[in-house]
């Protein structure tokens, strides 16, 4: 079969074996790929993973195979898998059902062989039917959705909490700007590109802010909330630098979120933290159940989302496309 792996300094499109099955497994012929941040820092070699990997996590399919212990009437299902695997069922997290953050666990696409080829071999347990309503290219957002719904899974609101301000309007600054909407949040979205900008206020963002085009992002955000700052700050940037301004934008005893896994090396105000009694948050996979129904009920919007759409072969050139652009929110391969 054809896989794109990345060999620890490129990313190859190549004839590899199709996986064989455990007993526990089932085969999937994958139909499309999300291309997301991760993906991006391995493939650039920020992100170490074994090699060589097939890289890609974000996926839908079809089942075509079972392993022998995996029910037969699985085969032929249309299917989106969570990624955290090699679950061991009996850690101190897994006996609280916290199956994401097992001590045993290998990421599908980072620790261990993804999705970005014709086929994937999954533990059964991590899969999830999708209804014939969602096309292929759709289902590939259940995964990032699930870890936007887990934003306010980790950091429940309070009635004091009226107002959100999201730092970087990627494909995850989207996602979560729809589910705060949802919440009746006032959302303020902050970007570099005009044409994200525009969207979040399609969805329904009330304040916008190019932060190329301001003095100071902090001073016009305090500005939007009666000098206090934002009761919600979240930051999707994976921007070092947005951090400053991320800290000095949250009024006091308000809530920090950070989304973003990569390129967060930077100092932060420590001081100014505890003084004003800020609360940071983080969250990272999340409840696929959750954005199935999300996106079935059309609560959340995709299409709008899907920037480009790649054939694997081209998989090197959706990569220097997504580096380069910037207006550019979500890529999709199909396979
Ligand atoms: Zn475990």
């Amino acid at each position: 079969m054809k896989a794109a792996v990345f060999n620890g300094t490129e990313l190859i499109v190549e004839d590899v074996k199709i996986p064989s099955l455990t007993p526990t497994q089932v085969l999937i012929q994958v139909k499309a790929v999300g291309l997301c941040g991760t993906d991006l820092a391995i493939v650039e070699g920020n992100l170490p993973t074994p090699t060589p990997i097939i890289i890609g996590h974000e996926f839908s399919g079809v089942i075509t195979k079972v392993g022998a212990e995996v029910e037969s009437s699985w085969i032929g299902k249309r299917v989106v898998s969570e990624i955290n695997s090699n679950i061991d069922f009996s850690c101190y997290y897994c006996k609280k059902e916290i199956y994401t953050q097992c001590i045993s666990r290998k990421a599908i696409g980072i620790d261990i062989d993804g999705a970005l080829a014709d086929y994937i071999a999954v533990e059964s347990y991590l899969i999830h039917e999708i209804p014939n309503s969602l096309s292929f290219n759709e289902a590939t957002f259940i995964e990032p959705l699930a870890a936007a719904y887990q934003t306010f899974e980790m950091m429940p609101l309070e009635e004091d909490d009226n107002n959100v301000v999201i730092f970087g309007l990627g494909k995850l600054g989207l996602l979560i700007l729809q589910i705060a909407l949802l919440k009746n949040l006032d959302v303020i979205a902050i970007d570099g590109s005009n044409k994200k900008l525009e969207l979040a206020k399609g969805f329904g963002a009330l304040k916008l802010i190019n932060r190329l085009q301001v003095k100071s992002v902090a001073q016009k955000i305090k500005e939007y909330t009666e000098g206090l700052g934002a009761d919600i700050v979240i930051d999707c940037t994976g921007n070092p630098n947005a951090l400053i301004d991320i800290v000095s934008s949250c009024k006091t005893r308000g809530k920090i979120h950070i989304k973003s896994t990569h390129g967060l090396g930077t100092p932060i105000n420590l001081t100014d933290l505890v003084v004003r009694e800020l609360t940071i948050f983080t969250s990272r996979c999340g409840p696929f159940a959750k954005a199935i129904e999300g996106l079935s009920k059309n609560q959340i919007n995709v299409n709008k989302l899907i920037s480009e759409i790649y054939q694997l072969d081209n998989v090197k050139e959706a990569f220097e496309s997504y580096k380069k652009n910037r207006d550019l929110i979500k890529i999709i391969i199909n396979i």
